[in-house]
């Protein structure tokens, strides 16, 4: 069967090394796996620049909405807990949707789509509804590629209201992307194993300061979502409380090496940022349209615009692309659109041949390169 790449916000690329370390068997309390899991959580908390001394990492098993789900429903208190989410595509409104379901005290500021959050909006409103216990917003919206200045954000916060828990969703820009969680003022970061850290899926995580993650407990409203238990059991034992994915471990241990290897954050965030730079001028000159302004759009993925040929049909581009080996992404919540995510094991020359075969697939489908304005 032959490979594909995945240009795709993840699950990603991952390298053969990677993939061959998961190809033997380990107990759940084995201690190999014990101290493997240690390890991954410690060098978790450094990639967040923090200490571990103030702060920790808690693995759960499942996809990243498992743990924000996690952090939501055991960092809210039962009683006097309203969260402020502040939204701009179809992620915040997942954290939207999970207060809902937990019958959690929320709010939603929205924003549009292709605007990043406004710092200065979000002081207004914690100034004038003074109940907010907490308030939370994601990195890169995924949806559209756009990127949020949660920094600004969270400077802000804690100058209004110190109290406040802050919570932010940086699923897909963790470990690519350099974030300071001390300096960002972030009590509670989520993201996932599939994501920028270049491994196979099974497994997300929070990165939590200690003391704050403590406070919570008794707030759980699940029992296989209670993020203090789960901490509570690693730090006892080294085990998770239930059956983890333990071969997906040996996986990511081998991609926090290449991540290293690689020269860390700013080495990753060095080759996507290229990666983008390329995909993006060779787009544009196919006559390919960017969804966002240039100033707001990241480096992980990007929105473009259909081309107006009433020959192209996305279903059949999508097709015709996997058929090549190349996996692309359908837009979300912007009509007419779809996405191109450059992360994971992709170089400069996947790029370039993906960008090839983009132009071969439109003219078989005759549509004329370059795009008719
Ligand atoms: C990928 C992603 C998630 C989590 O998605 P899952 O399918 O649950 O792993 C959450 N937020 C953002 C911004 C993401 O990119």
């Amino acid at each position: 069967m032959a490979e594909k790449k995945l240009f795709t916000p993840g699950p990603l690329t991952t390298s053969v090394a990677t993939k061959q370390a998961m190809t033997r068997d380990l107990g759940s309390r084995d201690t190999e796996l014990i101290e493997i899991i240690k390890g991954i959580r410690q060098q978790l908390v450094q990639l967040a620049g923090v200490s571990t001394e103030q702060y920790t990492c808690i693995p759960l098993q499942g996809p990243g909405t498992y743990s924000l789900e996690a952090v939501l429903g055991t960092s809210v208190p039962k009683q006097g807990g309203k969260v402020l989410i502040l939204e701009n595509g179809a992620y915040g409104k997942r954290q939207a949707k999970i207060c809902e379901v937990l019958g959690i005290p929320h709010k939603v500021q929205s924003y549009k789509l292709n605007e990043p959050i406004s710092p200065e909006s979000v002081e207004k409103a914690l100034s004038d509804d003074g109940s907010y216990t907490h308030v939370t917003c994601v990195h890169c919206e995924t949806t559209t590629g756009i990127m949020n200045p949660v920094e600004e954000i969270g400077k802000i916060v804690k100058s209004v209201r110190p109290d406040i828990v802050y919570f932010v969703d940086a699923m897909s820009s963790f470990g690519a992307v350099p974030l300071h969680m001390g300096d960002a003022c972030i009590d509670f970061l989520v993201s996932s194993s599939n994501k920028n850290l270049e491994s196979v899926p099974g497994w997300s995580y929070a990165i939590a300061k200690i003391d704050k993650l403590v406070a919570c407990k008794g707030n759980a409203r699940s029992l296989s979502f209670d993020l203090v238990a789960q901490y509570e059991g690693l730090q006892t034992n080294g085990q998770f409380r239930f059956t983890p994915p333990c071969h997906t471990f040996l996986a990511f241990n081998n991609a926090l090496q290449e991540l290293a290897a690689e020269g860390g954050i700013e080495g990753r965030a060095k080759r996507y940022r290229n990666n983008n730079n390329i995909l993006i001028s060779r787009m544009k000159a196919l006559g390919f349209q960017q969804y966002l302004h240039p100033l707001h759009a990241g480096y992980i993925v990007t929105t473009f615009y259909y081309p107006s040929c009433p020959n192209f049909v996305f279903e059949d581009f999508y097709q015709r692309l996997s058929d090549n080996g190349k996996v692309i992404y359908p837009g979300k919540q912007v009509d007419g659109t779809f996405r191109l995510g450059n992360i994971g094991q992709l170089f400069a020359a996947d790029i370039e041949h993906l960008v090839d075969c983009i132009k071969c697939v439109l003219t078989d489908m005759g549509v004329q390169v370059p795009l008719k304005p």
